[in-house]
């Protein structure tokens, strides 16, 4: 009997010590961090693991405040090469050889494949797990995609105008190296892509969506015109972490006002606003040939 009471003051003990431990943290908060470090590795969106900083898209934890959230954040205010960016026009504009080499990539390869329907909607953004579902190599360098979110409106615009929505096809090389594939969506037909998600966008926080028969090809994500837009970048989310490679369709695909609307009504204002691109090129990838936009 003696035992018991002793093991009850030790583990009363230790719960306490947890509660006031280093990072002097709320008990929930801890074990919510915790738990959710794995998703650190999705980059991105992941940012949310950091669960310190209660971040938002207004107010008190709205992007003016991200990087004072918290110490990992401070890229996000003092950071020379952030993201989103307003993206030049390449329509019409002159393009001209980009004659030094630049560390922009050649060659893009897509393996893309098929992935269950397997969503989630983080608080943030509705996420779809990308696992399994291929990977794009830059310059014969391997980016596993990790996830796919959504953005609304987009965060990239182009010449100042925006999107209703932005995909972002968030992935990682063995090494830890970020790229990020943009896909600029505006109204128009309905996108088949989206349709199995939207049939059950999961409401509230933390709930899934899941349908194991149903598979998405990643490829009709993306728009027929394999051009696209390319800049060193960031996370545009908290910690704002530096060196991500964006590579941004330059044709936009469609989706219906309707398809907008669901999206919209669950994460209205989901976009950082663009950011300073201090003296950053942006290059035109047309057919593995590099440009710059004059
Ligand atoms: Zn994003």
């Amino acid at each position: 009997m003696k035992s018991r009471y002793i093991f009850l003051a030790i583990l009363v003990f230790f719960l306490i010590f947890v509660r006031i431990g280093p990072d002097k943290q709320p008990l929930s908060q801890w074990i919510k961090s915790t738990s959710s470090h794995h998703q650190q590795q999705n980059g991105h969106a992941a940012d949310d693991s950091h669960a310190v900083a209660h971040w938002s898209y207004d107010g008190e934890g709205g992007p003016a405040h991200w990087g004072s959230l918290s110490e990992g954040n401070t890229l996000c205010d003092a950071g020379k090469k952030q993201s989103p960016v307003d993206l030049p026009v390449t329509e019409g504009a002159c393009l001209l050889p980009a004659l030094i080499l630049p560390e922009a990539p050649m060659v893009l390869a897509r393996h893309y494949g098929s992935v269950p329907v397997n969503i989630i909607n983080n608080g943030h953004t509705i996420q779809l797990d990308g696992n399994q579902g291929g990977y794009i190599t830059l310059d014969g360098l391997r980016y596993d995609l990790l996830q796919i979110h959504f953005h609304s409106p987009s965060e990239h615009t182009v010449g100042g105008k925006s999107y209703p929505l932005e995909a972002h096809m968030v992935h990682k090389s063995a090494e830890g190296g970020l790229a990020v594939v943009g896909v600029l969506m505006e109204e128009g037909a309905e996108n088949a892509f989206l349709k199995p998600m939207w049939q059950g966008l999961p409401a509230k926080a933390d709930q899934h969506f899941i349908q194991k028969d149903a598979t998405l090809d990643i490829n009709a994500l993306l728009p027929g015109d394999e051009t696209f837009l390319t800049l060193s970048g960031s996370l545009t989310t908290p910690p704002c972490s530096e060196d991500v490679r964006w590579l941004v369709m330059n044709t936009p695909v469609t989706l219906s006002a309707q398809q907008v609307k669901q999206f919209a009504t669950l994460h209205p204002g989901s976009n950082r606003p663009v950011q300073p691109l201090n003296g950053r090129a942006v290059f035109v990838n047309q057919a593995g040939t590099l440009w710059m936009v004059k």
